[in-house]
Formats: C-alpha cells, sequence, structure tokens
C-alpha cells in the first residue's frame, strides 16, 4: 500500500517514549488555525515557492517539461493546472526557493528504512511515531505500516487529532503502544471556530480508547483567544473518564516559516505570544481536577 508523507524527523524526543522517529503524513481533515506544519495539510504533492530567495535564473522554467513555469516580473510563476509536482525544478533550483513536499512510499519500503534505526530504538525505550497532518487520515497505509514495523520488533505510537471512524482506532488498538490525543476543545461551536470540523467523533474515539485499555497522553494545545477558556472544560471531560490520562498542555508559537506564503495559502496564525507561564495557568486549572498535567513548555 502507498502513502504520502511530508517528513520524516529522526531522534525527535518528544512524540513519545525514547528516541523516535516520527514520520508525518500527508493531509489532515482539520484546518487548525494555529497549524504551524501548512505542508501537512494538502493530501498532494505540491511546491512550496519562497520568493525571497529566488535569484531569478529563470532555471526553473528551462527544467520543466511540463511548461508549467514563466517568468514574470523576474520571479517564476507556476501553473497550477500543468504542473504535475514531478519536483524536477526543485532539485535544479539553486537558490532552495522551489521545496517540494509530499513523498510517496510504499510501506514495505518506509518501514525498511525506518527499521534502519532499531538499535537506537531498542538502546532508548523508543521506536516510530506515526503523526501528521493526521496519520489516521491514511488508515490502511498506517495500518500496514505499523504491522511491518510490529514485525521488526519496532514499537509504535500514534499522534493524532482523533478525527477519524471509530473503526480506523479499532484496528490501529492492538498495533499501538501509546495514542498521544489532541484535544483541542470540548465546547462544539468553539472547535468548529478552531479547526473547521465538529467535534463529536474525536470525543467519542477518546471514550472508546479509554475504556479499551489504550496507553494515552492527551495534547492540549492552548492558544488564548481561542481556546483558552475550554481548559475547566476540558479539565471536567478527562476527569470524567474511567481512566486519568497524562496531559501535556503545550504552547503556541506563531513562527511557521514562511510556509504559508510559498504554498499559497492564508495565514491564519494568530498572533499571539504564549509564555510558560501562561501554559502554567492551564496546567493548575487542570491539577484542580485531579489530573496529572504538565507544561509543554517546561516540562517533558
Ligand atoms: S530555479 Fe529557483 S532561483 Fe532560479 S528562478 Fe526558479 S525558483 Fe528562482
Ligand atoms: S514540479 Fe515538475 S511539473 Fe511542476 S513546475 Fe516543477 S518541473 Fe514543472
Amino acid at each position: 500500500m502507498k502513502g504520502i508523507v511530508s517528513g520524516i524527523k529522526r531522534n525527535a524526543v518528544h512524540d513519545g517514549d525514547g528516541l523516535r522517529t516520527t514520520v508525518f503524513f500527508k493531509g489532515c481533515p482539520l484546518r487548525c488555525i494555529w497549524c504551524h506544519n501548512p505542508e501537512s495539510i494538502g493530501f498532494r504533492r505540491e511546491i512550496g515557492f519562497y520568493a525571497d530567495k529566488c535569484m531569478s535564473c529563470g532555471t526553473c522554467t528551462t527544467v520543466c517539461a511540463d511548461g508549467a513555469v514563466r517568468m514574470r516580473d523576474d520571479l517564476p510563476v507556476t501553473d497550477p493546472t500543468r504542473c504535475r509536482a514531478c519536483f524536477d525544478c526543485t532539485a535544479m533550483c539553486p537558490g532552495d526557493a522551489r521545496i517540494g513536499y509530499g513523498e510517496v512510499w510504499e510501506a514495505a519500503a518506509l518501514a525498511e528504512k525506518l527499521a534502519q534505526d532499531k538499535a537506537f530504538f531498542d538502546n532508548s525505550g523508543g521506536g516510530v511515531t506515526l503523526s501528521g497532518g493526521e496519520c489516521l487520515a491514511q488508515p490502511v497505509f498506517a495500518r500496514e505500516l505499523a504491522e511491518r514495523l510490529l514485525e521488526k520488533g519496532i514499537s509504535v505510537n500514534v499522534d493524532t487529532c482523533g478525527y477519524a471512524a471509530k473503526s480506523v482506532f479499532e484496528q490501529m488498538l492492538p498495533l499501538t503502544d501509546t495514542f498521544l490525543y489532541d484535544l483541542k476543545a470540548i465546547d462544539r461551536e468553539v472547535h468548529i471556530r478552531c479547526t473547521g470540523k465538529e467535534n463529536d467523533c474525536i470525543l467519542e474515539n477518546l471514550r472508546y480508547l479509554t475504556d479499551s485499555g489504550a496507553k494515552i497522553e492527551i495534547r492540549y494545545p492552548y492558544v488564548p483567544g481561542w481556546n483558552d477558556g475550554e481548559c475547566e472544560k476540558i479539565g471536567a471531560f478527562l476527569a470524567g473518564l474511567s481512566v486519568k490520562h497524562r496531559i501535556k498542555v503545550l504552547g503556541y508559537h506563531g513562527l511557521a516559516d514562511g510556509k504559508y506564503k510559498a504554498l499559497g495559502l492564508p495565514d491564519t496564525l494568530p498572533a499571539i505570544e504564549v509564555t510558560a507561564d501562561d501554559v502554567g495557568k492551564a496546567v493548575r486549572i487542570l491539577h484542580n481536577f485531579g489530573l496529572q498535567a504538565v507544561n509543554g513548555m517546561k516540562d517533558d
């Protein structure tokens, strides 16, 4: 089974126990306004163009066999109806102004590549984390990759927004060591305002995983002005589950390295700063619900 991946990060230390390799699946059903990985939103291969790095050399216009690039006012303009995202132009661009996002992998080949770091995983108690984007938005690829990693003795974590069919979680449950589960809001309307989608299935899937005995760490991205008012509701919801999960409160940062503009997407990042003290206030509220809450800007 083939799938599309926007990046692979080795030696990740914040995606579960030990040293891990994180695989960022490309494509996400949500549109979180605070997303700092916009290259992971779309499900297709795409080109990012960074105008500030362009040397106006015109190489991309001659490399492109499809005639998809023309120079206009000393800058290349790509016709999306002609571009087939072959990435030939990115390889030849002398300024790294054209970046290709999205690599198609066979699950078997990707598992082989990831297994090259098995000794590091074994020595550190780590493994591979499937992330995104939303890894469960490519459920068949995610399942085959997890199965192949498990066959090689490599543990698998799943970093998910929870927006998937229950049947997908049923299939991933026996393959997953730990679910890193995003909880952005309890209020349905707030969730829609922040992500563009309702949260019914997210809450249902979390209940299902909890009652099924899954190992879960909750991630709460704390974005003042957007979902900070959800803190008490999140605390009450989690305290009412059959297991009290550890929750990590993540501080927001508005850095996307110009990727929104490069991809031609509207920049939705809120212009706010969040400090470790801000996150600490949310952590204290969650402690009041008897939860093991940690400050993602300070603690592990
Ligand atoms: S090849 Fe790169 S540097 Fe040259 S015009 Fe194209 S984008 Fe700009
Ligand atoms: S990705 Fe391929 S088709 Fe698209 S502009 Fe570059 S060379 Fe042309």
